[in-house]
């Protein structure tokens, strides 16, 4: 089939990857290139964050998990596993998605920071966001998927024999769902003083806190504000996300601040994945992936392919 792709973040281009690989002709249309999304700001830990339903995300995140351990033995992805903590300010148990983690277990009191009473340790995929959406893009034109940059008002602008609708927050307007709504995150991107251990901290009375060292990078967050829209980095959260890191990792008091960024996650009561035929055509919906569009994306690539493979009905 001619499928057209709607949308080039981190789910349209694996989406494209995906089908392209089992033997669709794949066109992209993207109002915005790559390196300008969501995707782009997004840390980005393998994580399931602010993403539903528990049972398909669970599984969505575990297929990633694997696709991205496999894509970790090329450099050349931007994908690295590393091995993190997830610190907890009291005793829970495991967490809904364990499952998806071959090594998740629960850390000693030796491995708790002052403060914490509980925690999670495990590999996970890191991935450095500006390499692996221009790996990723590269890997589906050598695929054959071509990528247009047109912003597109409705389904029926797009041609193809089916269509795959993957425009997150541009969903509001593309097909007029006024459930995926923006939730706004900032971060601060400090120079690697050669760490490679990532930390999470989601309770903190404060505000959320994470640390995630990439390539050269070390990116620290967060916050997660829904309802705010301003796309301008604001000086204050920063310095109250660098208090909290630092006081996290102290090896990151004198590391210098490198960029900082702000996107909006495209969250929605649950993940769409589900096919509408219309006009006789199928299409396909892949949006609202909140704040783990990273960590869901090949597992959502999968479910993308076989509901795309079934007879028109
Ligand atoms: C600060 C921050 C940190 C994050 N950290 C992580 C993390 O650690 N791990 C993780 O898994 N996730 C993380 N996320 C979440 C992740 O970034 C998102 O879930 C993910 O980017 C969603 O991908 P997407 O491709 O659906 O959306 P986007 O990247 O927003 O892409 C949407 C695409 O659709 C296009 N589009 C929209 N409307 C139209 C239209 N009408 N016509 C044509 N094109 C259209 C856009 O131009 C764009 O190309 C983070 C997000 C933020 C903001």
């Amino acid at each position: 089939m001619h499928v057209a792709v709607v949308g080039a973040g981190v789910i349209g281009l694996t989406c494209a990857a995906r089908l392209a690989g089992s033997g669709h002709r794949v066109t992209v249309t993207t109002a915005a290139a790559p390196a300008d999304t969501t995707s782009a700001v997004a840390a980005a830990l393998w994580y399931p964050y602010r993403a539903w339903p528990a049972e398909a995300v669970t599984r969505w995140s575990a297929r990633s998990h694997t696709v991205f351990g496999e894509l970790a033995a090329d450099a050349g992805t931007g994908v690295l596993l590393r091995a993190g903590r997830e610190l907890l300010r009291s005793p829970a148990p495991d967490p809904w998605w364990a499952a998806a983690v071959p090594d998740l277990r629960r850390l000693t009191p030796a491995e708790l920071p002052p403060g914490f009473a509980d925690g999670f340790g495990f590999t996970a995929p890191v991935i450095d966001m500006s390499r692996y959406l221009a790996w990723l893009q590269s890997r589906a034109e050598s695929l054959g998927v071509s990528i247009v940059v047109r912003r597109l008002s409705t389904v029926d602008d797009t041609e193809g024999d089916a269509v795959v609708n993957c425009t997150a927050l541009g969903a509001r307007e593309f097909v007029g769902d006024r459930s995926v709504v923006p939730v706004r995150g900032q971060v601060v991107r400090l120079a690697n003083p050669g760490l490679t251990e990532w930390l999470l901290d989601e309770n903190d009375p404060v505000g959320l806190t994470y640390v995630v060292p990439r390539i050269d990078d070390v990116v620290c967050g967060g916050t997660a504000d829904e309802g705010a829209d301003s796309g301008t980095p604001d000086p204050g959260v920063e310095a109250a996300i660098l208090s909290r890191a630092r006081a996290l990792v102290p090896a990151l008091t004198d590391a210098p601040v490198l960029s900082r960024g702000v996107g909006f996650r495209p969250t929605r009561p649950a993940v769409r994945v589900e096919r509408k035929d219309t006009g006789g055509r199928p299409v396909v919906h892949c949006y609202g992936h909140g704040g783990a569009g990273v960590t869901l994306s090949w597992g959502c690539a999968d479910d993308v392919l076989a509901l795309l493979d079934r007879p028109v009905r």
